[in-house]
């Protein structure tokens, strides 16, 4: 152990201190919740993770249209046939979310974490941290008006086409975003030799923000311990809650651990032949701050950087997909929407039936596209599901499982993280032997001559 923290303190301090921060902040978490720290000593101890969390948020707004711009230009210059790439990456995509959520179901249909009615034993001790949790879910099914499915599709092809670009920037519509650069990008690509100096400012502004990014990595550990400290300490009737939840959040981890570990590496084993281990090694840093910050947008600087610097992907490919992926491909929270409603209909003794469940998968697969990367946006997009399936009545349930969504939430958003990761992986790897027929007979022309 001495050697591995040596050859880690020598080459690898950031994780090193990450993880450290990690544990520091479980740790401290635990020994001050049974503290009762005042709202105010609260706020101190969490000053350096809100202060983390603002920073990264700042970052992506400015990250993403750069390198969405810098990346569309620079496919001027690439042979790789881009079609293909965005084919095979939407392809990715859709089939690994469709997976998790399969496996998800499976798992909790295995496990049957909804025997023993857990929410009628919270119900009767549940306290006001509950009621207040409960509050908050009303709230935010009114603000979302609780779409249908139909209406939460089209709200995520409208999004995409923002009819103001800085309301899109001001309500971080990264779809809306992502479409507009993808659109400068275009069209400064397609103009002569006179937009070469805007496509030099957007290439020094994007590496400018990866400077900044840089800067940010090195204090973030503790940033880390401080936002995990402070979400056990405000983790409401946790050993009540652990117990009557133990079997969900059971099935829940199993899902999160198999499709991230075992899955997702083989699928990356059976594509490229190569050692995911490299992957994990790689990406580190990113699944980190991911379980720290609980968002995959605030990560997303950290993850571009993991991808580029750690592993040595294309930037064209990384700044392309990576944002979108970022946004649209979400297999962890696609997982926990299926096990969770499956999970409150066995709760209260709904059979879904066969029918029932297909509308749970394709529902929930959606609800994590629409879903955005920031903490806790699976449950809001949950009340879509548990509305297709008839389930609304129980919408109040989703209070008491936010009791242990600080977790189950950090946990997802790393196996986002993963599911983007790998995906960014298998596509530079592939992407280098997808040419234009016009490079390649290029290609040829030039070695036959
Ligand atoms: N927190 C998740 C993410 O940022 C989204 C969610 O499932 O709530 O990826």
């Amino acid at each position: 152990l001495r050697r591995v923290v040596r050859h880690c303190i020598e080459h690898e301090p950031l994780l090193l201190a990450t993880l450290a921060g990690v544990a520091v902040g479980v740790i401290l978490g635990t020994a001050l919740s049974f503290a009762n720290l005042s709202p105010t000593a609260l706020e101190v101890i969490g000053l350096p993770g809100e202060l983390l969390m603002r920073t990264l948020k700042m970052l992506v707004l400015p990250l993403i249209t750069a390198s969405v711009m810098a990346g569309v230009c620079a496919l001027r210059q690439s042979t790789a046939d881009m079609g293909k790439v965005a084919r095979y990456t939407l392809l990715y995509y859709f089939s690994t979310t469709m997976g998790a959520v399969v496996l998800g179901i499976a798992i909790v249909n295995i496990v049957r974490p909804g025997r023993g009615s857990p929410f009628d034993q919270l119900d009767s001790g549940a306290g006001s941290c509950h009621t207040a949790n409960k509050e908050k879910v009303a709230s935010h099914a009114a603000s979302t008006g609780q779409h249908t499915p139909v209406e939460a599709f089209l709200g995520v092809i409208k999004s995409a086409f923002p009819d103001n670009v800085f309301a899109a920037a001001v309500n971080m519509n990264v779809l809306g975003i992502i479409t507009v650069s993808l659109l400068m990008g275009a069209a400064l690509s397609s103009m002569g030799p006179e937009a070469v100096p805007m496509i030099n400012i957007i290439n020094i502004f994007n590496d400018a923000i990866g400077k900044i990014v840089n800067w940010v990595i090195w204090t973030s550990p503790v940033g880390i311990a401080s936002l995990i400290t402070t979400s056990i300490c405000k983790a409401c009737n946790l050993a009540a809650t652990l117990e009557a939840l133990g079997l969900f959040i059971l099935a829940v981890l199993l899902g999160l651990l198999l499709w991230g570990f075992i899955i997702l590496p083989a699928i990356y084993y059976a594509t490229t032949r190569r050692n995911p281990g490299q992957v994990y090694r790689g990406f580190s840093q990113a699944m980190a701050t991911a379980f720290g910050t609980d968002s995959s947008n605030a990560t997303l600087p950290i993850t571009m950087r993991c991808a580029t610097e750690g592993l040595g992907c294309d930037p064209r490919i990384v700044q392309f997909f990576l944002p979108l992926g970022t946004t649209v491909n979400m297999n962890g929270t696609a997982l926990y929407e299926a096990v969770t409603v499956i999970f409150i209909a066995q709760a209260h003794g709904v059979v879904l039936g066969a029918a029932g469940t297909v509308i749970v998968a394709l529902t929930a697969t959606l609800a994590a596209v629409g879903a955005a990367g920031i903490p806790s946006a699976g449950l809001v997009t949950m009340l879509m599901v548990l509305q297709a399936v008839d389930l609304e009545q129980f919408a109040g349930d989703i209070a008491i499982i936010l009791a242990v969504d600080w977790f189950l939430d950090r946990c997802r958003t790393v196996v986002n993280v993963l599911g983007d990761s790998f995906g960014t992986v298998i596509i530079d790897h592939h992407a280098r032997g997808w040419t234009t027929p016009a490079a390649a007979s290029g290609a040829a022309a030039a070695a036959g001559a």
